[in-house]
């Protein structure tokens, strides 16, 4: 044998190949689900393989015990959970991985005396930063995505950064030139306060139409945590899977920027180099047109083309599975052809809908993303916006001043006509943004008030 194999090693290569593969097949349209799968056999792997490690003592007990207890509470929140509660539930548990990089560097401190290692020193204070920025930043988005921006008062500017950096630079010298262990989480403690509170002035500064890019660089913040820990424990295996959970999250990242033409460097250091945009968030008092139900089955049996543009309101009213009854009717009875475009912020996180129609059992082929469709896609076409407001804001295009303002929309107002399913004119009801949006006062555009699976169902109901 060239290399000496014995069973972990295994353990550690289906681990790490489960993983691969996993990321591969989700990228394809067609097999995602199966990253599912591979996901959790790489998980099982390392879990047998520590199981293994560990002493037959009383702490193996213990461990096996943690992970069965822990287990069926994440079981049981999958199985209870509103599925239009996803979001919120991932930006928590990035916070996890946060608190647990914090917790590795914690008690590696007491290792020290053992390895008397500077470069461990330094692994044990980025794990600490690190992991604060995460743990706090998922805090933030959490309440952000709640629409609860209680943060927002920490922005308190450049000054406080420069402190704040300064401060850190402190703590790092400290930490790594003392020796007394008493001292060590003493500076260990000081540098968890003051990560979290450069966190807060960062990622509070932050507009809620950012929180999308948020969402994923969180998730790169947490794969570089657990590539830090794996540093501090000397787990290969952390260092690899950190490594694909970062480097994805920073690609996904840059490539929600792109579509959403901001900055990454505003991502990562907040409006604290930026100009600050203010909210638009004045009333119009305009006429809208309102429709009915059966106004809107004559509107649709009366084009051949139809496309669907759906939001966060099909998350919410769960309404996909109508829409894909809706489109199979409307095939079989009319012969009218039914398309999708996806806006790649579309919901509460990246690529929500696209999760959402394939659950209806929507075919890929039927879908289109932004970047994909030019204007002319819409001409001689009826758009049905099922629960979408931000993604069709014409200020963001038209308005200097609107946080949306750059972020690439869906021109569904180049259509013949455009009709939106959403429940009220409210404004704290308006979008994610809580921006005014000037769509709903266009001359093509009806509107049909009210839950979109209440008037899916009536639709069906009467076509
Ligand atoms: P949106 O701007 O939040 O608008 C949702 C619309 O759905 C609202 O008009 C709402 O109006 C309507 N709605 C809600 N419940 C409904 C129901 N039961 N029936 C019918 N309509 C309903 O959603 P979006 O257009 O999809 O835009 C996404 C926004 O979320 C963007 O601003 C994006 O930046 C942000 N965001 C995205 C992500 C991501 O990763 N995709 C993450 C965080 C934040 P009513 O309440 O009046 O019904």
């Amino acid at each position: 044998m060239f290399l000496n194999f014995n069973i972990f090693f295994l353990f550690n290569i289906f681990s790490i190949i489960s993983f691969f593969l996993c990321l591969l097949f989700f990228s394809s349209k067609q097999h995602f689900f199966y990253s599912i799968y591979l996901g959790f056999l790489g998980i099982f792997f390392p879990l047998i393989y520590y199981i293994f490690c560990l002493k037959k003592t009383i702490l193996l007990l213990i461990v096996i015990f943690l992970i069965l207890f822990t287990g069926i509470i994440g079981w049981i929140i999958s199985i209870k959970i509103d599925i239009s509660r996803v979001p919120e539930l991932i930006t928590l548990m990035h916070s996890f991985i946060g608190l647990s990089a914090i917790s590795i560097g914690y008690n590696n401190i007491f290792l020290y005396k053992v390895i008397n290692n500077k470069i461990y020193l330094m692994e044990i204070f980025l794990s600490n930063f690190i992991g604060s920025f995460t743990f706090i930043g998922s805090i933030i988005s959490y309440f952000k995505l709640i629409n609860k921006d209680i943060f927002s008062i920490f922005f308190i500017g450049k000054k406080i950064f420069y402190l704040n950096i300064f401060l850190l630079f402190i703590n790092l010298f400290l930490f790594l030139s003392i020796n007394n262990i008493k001292y060590l989480i003493f500076i260990y403690l000081l540098t968890f306060l003051f990560s979290n509170f450069l966190g807060l002035n960062i990622l509070s500064s932050l507009d809620s139409s950012d929180i999308p890019i948020i969402i994923s660089m969180l998730n790169a913040y947490s794969g570089l945590s657990s590539v830090i820990s794996g540093f501090i424990l000397n787990n290969n295996l952390l260092i690899i899977i950190g490594s694909l959970v970062s480097s994805s999250g920073f690609i996904l990242s840059k490539k929600m920027c792109l579509s959403m033409n901001k900055s990454i460097f505003q991502i990562i250091f907040g409006k604290i180099f930026f100009k600050n945009l203010y909210y638009n968030t004045y009333i119009i008092k305009k006429k809208i047109n309102k429709l009915s139900c059966i106004d809107v089955k004559e509107k649709i049996i009366s084009f051949k083309n139809i496309i669907i543009v759906p939001g966060y309101g099909m998350a919410l009213s769960q309404s996909q599975k109508l829409i894909s009854c809706l489109m199979r009717k409307l095939l079989n009875k009319y012969s009218i052809n039914i398309e999708f475009i996806i806006h790649p912020v579309a919901g509460r996180l990246p690529g929500h809908m696209n999760l959402l129609l394939a659950e209806a059992n929507i075919q890929y082929k039927y879908i289109y993303s932004l970047d994909s469709i030019d204007d002319n896609f819409m001409k001689n076409k009826l758009v049905l916006v099922i629960g979408a407001n931000d993604i069709i804001n014409p200020e963001a295009i038209s308005n200097k001043n609107c946080i949306l303002y750059g972020m690439p929309v869906i021109k569904v107002w180049k259509s013949n006509f455009v009709i939106i399913f959403k429940r009220s004119m409210n404004l704290y009801n308006s979008g994610f943004s809580k921006v005014n949006n000037s769509i709903f006062y266009k001359k093509n555009v009806g509107v049909l008030f009210g839950d979109a699976k209440l008037n899916l169902q009536n639709l069906l109901d009467l076509i």
